[in-house]
């Protein structure tokens, strides 16, 4: 297993973010994790990443446990989060060469991952010079530097124009071919474009979990079991 999670709760002062969270993620695989603003998404990522701490539970990525070994953890995980944040200022490969040096990561690597997230054509540019969609893929070069195994996603697609974001959506499934992939969103066709699983949380809870494959067999749309579900 790539990602195991069990019992995870959260709470920030006395608001339970998280209720006895558990879900799996298989090696290889790429799951789409859904649910409303509020959900407790950004705050599992969180967790899965090793940024902030859960009240209990057990986190492990790659057999590592995250709660007690963060930084070897972290070795094997890619993480953009929410908002992206970007020194806008810095022109892409500065920036790049910045997070390489931050995670001492081989300078080498640099221009294949550039490469990779097809970001050439755009590198010699300052960030603020990109359009948002460019900008997303710097922030997934800066994941993606010292070759992690598991890459946890959070909401890449959001505030992209439609080009961009099919754009995005071909480079997660086209990264998910040698990694584990987690990501967030709202967009329910990006999940049936791209993902093998789905997870939803709707308060806190996970409502719901399946197969792609199994739901396509249902005959129910992605979108009608969402509102059903986190109605
Ligand atoms: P999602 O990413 O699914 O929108 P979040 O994980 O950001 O959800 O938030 C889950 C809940 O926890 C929300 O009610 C949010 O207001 C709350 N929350 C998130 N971060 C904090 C924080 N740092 N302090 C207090 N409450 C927070
Ligand atoms: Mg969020």
């Amino acid at each position: 297993m790539s990602i195991q999670v069990s019992s995870v709760n959260k709470f920030y002062n006395q608001q339970q973010a998280l209720k006895e969270v558990s879900f799996e993620v298989g090696k290889g695989e790429i799951v789409g994790f859904l649910g409303p603003n509020g959900a407790g998404k950004s705050t599992m990522m969180k967790i899965l990443t090793g940024f902030i701490k859960p009240n209990s539970g057990e986190v492990l990525v790659d057999e590592i446990d995250v709660l007690t070994s963060a930084l070897e953890a972290q070795k094997n995980i890619g993480y953009l989060p929410e908002h992206n944040p970007l020194y806008a200022d810095m022109y892409v490969r500065e920036y790049l060469h910045f997070q390489a040096a931050i995670f001492k990561v081989d300078k080498t690597k640099i221009e294949a991952c550039i490469d990779k997230v097809g970001l050439s054509l755009e590198a010699h540019k300052k960030i603020h010079q990109l359009s948002k969609g460019y900008q997303q893929r710097v922030g997934l070069a800066a994941a993606i530097l010292h070759n992690p195994t598991v890459l946890i996603l959070d909401e890449p697609t959001t505030g992209l124009d439609p080009n961009q974001l099919v754009e995005i959506r071909t480079l997660i499934k086209e990264l998910g071919k040698e990694k584990t992939v987690l990501f967030s969103t709202h967009i329910m066709q990006e999940v049936e474009a791209v993902a093998d699983k789905v997870i939803i949380l709707n308060k806190g809870n996970i409502v719901f979990k399946t197969d792609m494959n199994q739901l396509k067999s249902t005959n129910k749309s992605l979108e009608t079991l969402f509102r059903e579900v986190t109605n």
